[in-house]
């Protein structure tokens, strides 16, 4: 059993690195910046500068630190030889930037989860103990159980890349919407993947390509067996921390091993084996890439399928819809056909918003609404 190397009525603000003059503070070694890059059997796998120590959390996190606004201090984001740039908060970015977040109580974190960037106090012997989990950026998480908690599968997740294959599988645009409307709404940035390029793109899906990018975002195509495309999907991944995920069969082991050589990935045939049980694999993993920046690995989010946005914040999460949302004039609007005065209707009416577009909303509405209804009316 690991001790405690500190008392925590000593815990004092850290500094970004540990002194030069090599004066240590009382209680032992001085505090460093880590990423956490996996959470296994309670420890955590923690990064820092080249080094992965194994990290219990302090019993007791006393010390939380005010939300990064109240701050203004960029947090680091972390390739593989270091933090490589300050980043802006997430309200600061450009493209999500017309929709405030929620206040949610998983951006101020009293429980590790693996992308987490924390302040900990190595003990020797590769080991650590982690003393203060620092604000999060962003994180994707799901609905655990009935009582509604969430756990975080990742934080600070910066990158999503969204794959599907021109063909075999045919590629299901609605289900590009699911995953386009969970990421929007955990306000992670897109790239759309069009993999096995190989095989020839149907017409349709150059259509539904020009479509997307019409609502801005980047679609890139590849091929994991030609080798086509992987250029701009590793400049898509540089300097930041990345998800691939989409539907299976479509080629993600086969992209993720052809940017990743040699790493094992801890996949597929158990949680393809079980299906429906795959949302149980727990574990996720942030892989080091070779030109600096992470990838998160994990049978359990390489399909988002099982993720959920609540009803009320479905609109927001399509982009298209963003500008008319404040424009219906019944402030409880439910977007519902022969709903009078909906502006979203109206721009669909004078066809500002792609049918099928608002198709998936309408489908995701309903779904969001049917999961939301109290228990007694079901
Ligand atoms: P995953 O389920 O998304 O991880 O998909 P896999 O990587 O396991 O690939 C599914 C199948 O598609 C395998 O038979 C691969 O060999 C094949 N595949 C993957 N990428 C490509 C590609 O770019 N072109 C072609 N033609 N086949 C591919
Ligand atoms: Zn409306």
């Amino acid at each position: 059993m690991i001790e405690r190397a500190h008392d925590p009525e000593r815990l004092e603000p850290a500094p970004q690195t540990p002194p030069a003059d090599g004066a240590r503070p009382a209680g032992g070694a001085a505090q460093l910046d880590g990423l956490v890059v996996a959470i296994a059997h309670g420890y955590s796998e923690v990064w820092s500068a080249g080094e992965t120590y194994l990290c219990v959390v302090r019993g007791k996190l006393l010390k939380r630190r005010p939300p990064p606004d109240a701050r203004r201090q960029p947090t680091a984001t972390y390739g593989r030889g270091g933090p490589v740039s300050g980043r802006t908060s997430p309200r600061e970015r450009p493209r999500q930037a017309p929709v405030e977040p929620e206040p949610a109580s998983d951006m101020t974190p009293t429980k590790v989860a693996a992308g987490d960037h924390v302040r900990f106090r190595p003990l020797g012997g590769g080991q650590g103990v982690i003393e203060e989990i620092l604000p999060r950026r962003t994180v994707l998480s799901r609905a655990r159980s009935e009582a509604g908690t969430e756990h975080v599968m990742v934080a600070n997740l910066d990158h999503a890349v969204l794959v599907f294959a021109v063909r075999d599988p045919q590629p299901h645009f609605g289900m590009l919407d699911r995953y386009l409307a969970l990421c929007e709404h955990a306000r992670v940035e897109v790239t759309i993947c069009l993999n096995k390029m190989d095989l020839g793109q149907p017409d349709e899906v150059t259509e539904a390509a020009a479509l997307y990018e019409r609502l801005g975002y980047t679609v890139i195509h590849t091929s994991a067996t030609t080798g086509a495309g992987l250029d701009a999907l590793r400049q898509r991944l540089a300097g930041r921390v990345s998800l691939l995920t989409g539907p299976s069969g479509v080629g993600k082991s086969s992209l993720i091993n052809a940017i990743l050589p040699g790493v094992e990935l801890r996949t597929s045939e158990i949680s393809e084996a079980t299906g429906k049980g795959r949302h149980t694999t727990t574990g996720v993993r942030l892989l080091p890439l070779p030109g600096g920046g992470w990838l998160a690995d994990s049978a359990g989010i390489r399909e988002l399928a099982l993720w959920n946005v609540p009803a009320d914040h479905l609109a927001r999460a399509f982009v298209e819809l963003r500008p008319y949302l404040d424009q219906c004039e019944y402030e409880d609007c439910e977007h519902g056909e022969g709903e009078e005065g909906c502006a979203l209707r109206r721009a669909l009416a004078e066809g500002a918003i792609a049918p099928e577009r608002f198709a998936s909303f309408e489908r995701l509405l309903a779904e969001a609404r049917e999961r939301e209804r109290p228990a007694w009316e079901q």
